[in-house]
């Protein structure tokens, strides 16, 4: 054995985040153990009690990766690259697992529409967003396939989405499948991950050599992060491409079809620090009748919407981005920070996960360089 397979990592969180991290990091050698209050499970259980997992973000995602470009400054160019690293992979698992039943991946057209298109949209040509940002197959649309007078700027271009549950049951089942264990516990602190016991060896202390916090949030102790509240509504009608709209008042109209018998996500709403865990019925509706107008083939042959369920979620956000990056904390142990993801986990996952495994490796390398 190696002596990088015997160091041990362990993730905290088994959100999309924590779970691409703790793959990706047994991928490259490591033995990983994941510690997490809550688990991926089917989403239709999750739904039996939506209140006890609403501070768990990654089940009420839609999700789907709806690129967004850097703007001229280069503000995002960090995102963007994630963005793309994740497409990429994406792209690998699914086409390992060409019927996409157990990944909960489908690749489709993503299509959108905007009122008041910022500078970086208007500077998107075909060659600058397939060339240089790798947004395949990007398209401009002509005003005639403009759902009404008031958008007035389209793209479409190739894209994911993923049945969220399905693709966190499936990661966790490959992480585990590949030896990695899996500890239900919340901790009340982030040191205390150094003092855990996992019963490594006949009940021992196991032996961290790195700890990586995907715990979404973060522990309380960083005044950037807060949270976004997200109302969407899946319906039961499929919809053959993500489409979203941006309003000229800043309100967003999109659906995330989910397939695999999950039906499409209709949103949706983005509240920064509004904790109602409640649905409301007014805005359920006015989030499907906006859908309708800008795009009435969700209809299909029934010309109705099947409601199956309300959702809220809350979106973990941080001011200035993600937090990705190594800390020595009290007591000495070493954290890779990976929280924050706010409404783009799961469009940056894979690249989050090689920025995790790049800090993981530079601090290990340094520190046995000292020893
Ligand atoms: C309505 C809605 C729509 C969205 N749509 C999209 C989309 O289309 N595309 C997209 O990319 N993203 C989307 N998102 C955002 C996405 O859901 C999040 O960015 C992502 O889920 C964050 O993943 P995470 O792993 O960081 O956090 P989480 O999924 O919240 O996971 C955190 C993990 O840490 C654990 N944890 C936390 N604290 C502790 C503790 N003290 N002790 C032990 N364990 C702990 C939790 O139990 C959990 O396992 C959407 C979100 C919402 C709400």
């Amino acid at each position: 054995m190696s002596q990088q397979q015997q160091q041990h990592i362990v993730v905290i969180g088994a959100g999309v985040i924590g779970l691409s991290c703790a793959l990706h990091l047994q991928s490259a050698g490591y033995a990983v153990t994941i510690v997490a209050r809550d688990l991926p499970a089917p989403f239709e259980t999750i739904c039996l009690s939506p209140r006890s997992h609403i501070n768990y973000a990654s089940p009420w995602a839609g999700a789907h990766n709806r690129w967004v470009p850097p703007t001229p400054s280069g503000d995002g160019a960090r995102e963007h690259a994630m963005a793309v690293a994740t497409y990429a992979r994406m792209a690998a698992l699914a086409a390992a697992e060409p019927a996409g039943a157990a990944t909960g991946i489908t690749f489709m057209k993503g299509i959108e529409y905007l009122e008041a298109p910022p500078a970086e949209y208007l500077a998107l040509t075909p060659e600058r967003a397939v060339g240089e940002l790798g947004m395949p197959a990007f398209r401009l649309l002509a005003p005639s396939e403009f759902p009404d007078e008031r958008v007035v700027w389209g793209c479409e271009y190739d894209t994911w989405c993923v049945n969220p549950m399905v693709y966190c049951c499936f990661l966790l089942r490959r992480f585990v499948w590949g030896g990695g264990r899996v500890v239900r516990r919340e901790l009340k602190a982030l040191a205390e991950v150094y003092a855990l016991d996992l019963g490594l060896s006949g009940g021992e202390k196991g032996r961290i050599d790195a700890a990586v916090n995907a715990s979404g949030v973060g522990f309380g102790d960083d005044d950037k992060v807060f949270i976004t509240r997200g109302q969407t509504c899946v319906v039961a009608n499929s919809c053959a491409a993500t489409v979203t709209r941006q309003n000229a008042d800043g309100s967003w109209t999109f659906s995330v079809p989910r397939n695999f018998d999950g039906g499409t996500v209709i949103g949706g709403t983005k509240e920064p620090d509004n904790w109602d865990a409640d649905p409301s019925p007014q805005v359920r509706e006015s989030l499907l009748r906006s859908f309708t107008a800008t795009h009435p083939a969700i209809l299909g042959e029934s010309g109705e919407l099947r409601v199956l369920q309300d959702i809220v979620g809350r979106r973990p956000t941080r001011r200035g981005g993600p937090r990705i990056e190594g800390e020595i904390i009290p007591g000495g142990g070493f954290v890779m920070h990976a929280y924050g993801l706010g409404g783009r986990g799961f469009e940056l996952s894979w690249g989050v996960a090689q920025g995790v495994l790049d800090g993981v490796q530079r601090h290990l390398k340094a520190h046995q360089a000292k020893l």
